[in-house]
């Protein structure tokens, strides 16, 4: 699939719907990411930002619409079945095992994403999958916390934790909600750092609150409404824009 500027597109979403009860909670969203890019999502609370990426990652069946993924349809396919074609989700809740080590827990992600109906593993294949762990923990910074039990982890901390056991699945494609929410100032420019410097490999779609990130280091903004593409633009056009300002850009800029 070609995409804006000539490159290709890795994701697009066409007419995506979901109901919940009489909500409308994702109306007739289009969504197309070029590879290589960092594509933010924003919106007011409740304006289907959360569920649109649960429709894509297999975690919400849609109702309508379609999601194709490196041109494979890859609508209502079940989560672990989108992990092993190259997506991984960080979660706005953390979900990881609290009583396990912080490197177990991302070994953990990076073997079950390789080999995910083997209980035994050749030690070769262990080793291989602690590597990998090794890896992406020092990618994010961790790799001096890796004895520690996850449940010790600060909260800024944990965020990077659920953001390695993403990446351990080797993703093309990596789906961020939120990841400075609930940070302080140092974190979240260390969070800012880590993503553009992911973005050397991957392609990334990032849902944040934080204006002044949004619009510093995305490419392209898709502003969802009551569940609708309100607009998408550059940056600098999201900022000019008249009712993306009205609807909810007054006093963050
Ligand atoms: P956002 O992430 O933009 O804050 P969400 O996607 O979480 O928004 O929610 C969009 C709308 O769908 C909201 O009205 C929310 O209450 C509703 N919604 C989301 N998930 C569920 C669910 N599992 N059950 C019922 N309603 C839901
Ligand atoms: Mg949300």
């Amino acid at each position: 699939m070609s995409g804006p500027n000539g490159r290709t597109t890795l994701l697009r979403c066409e007419r995506l719907d979901r109901w919940f009860g009489g909500v409308h909670a994702v109306d007739g969203v289009d969504l197309e990411v070029a590879t290589g890019s960092l594509h933010a999502i924003i919106g007011p609370n409740g304006s289907g930002k959360t569920t649109l990426f649960n429709l894509i990652t297999g975690h919400t069946r849609p109702h309508g619409g379609r999601v194709w993924f490196a041109d494979r349809d890859v609508t209502g396919l079940p989560y672990h079945r989108v992990v092993r074609l190259g997506i991984a989700k960080s979660y706005q809740i953390t979900t990881v095992f609290q009583s396990l080590s912080v490197f177990e827990n991302v070994r953990i992600a990076a073997q079950s994403a390789r080999w995910p109906y083997t209980f035994w593993l050749p030690a070769s294949r262990l080793r291989d999958a602690s590597r990998l762990a090794e890896q992406t923990l020092e990618r994010v910074g961790l790799q001096h916390r890796r004895r520690e039990l996850a449940g010790n982890l600060s909260h800024g901390e944990l965020r990077h934790l659920d953001l390695a056991i993403a990446l351990a699945t080797r993703p093309k494609l990596l789906l961020l909600d939120e990841p400075t929410a609930g940070m302080s100032p140092a974190e979240t420019e260390a969070t800012v750092q880590l993503i553009q410097d992911l973005r050397r490999d991957l392609t990334v779609v990032m849902i944040e609150h934080k204006m002044d990130v949004v619009l510093r280091i995305a490419e392209r903004i898709t502003v969802l409404n009551f569940g609708v593409k309100l607009f998408e633009g550059t940056p600098e056009e999201v900022r000019g824009h008249p009712r993306v300002q009205e609807v909810y850009l007054q006093g963050a800029l």
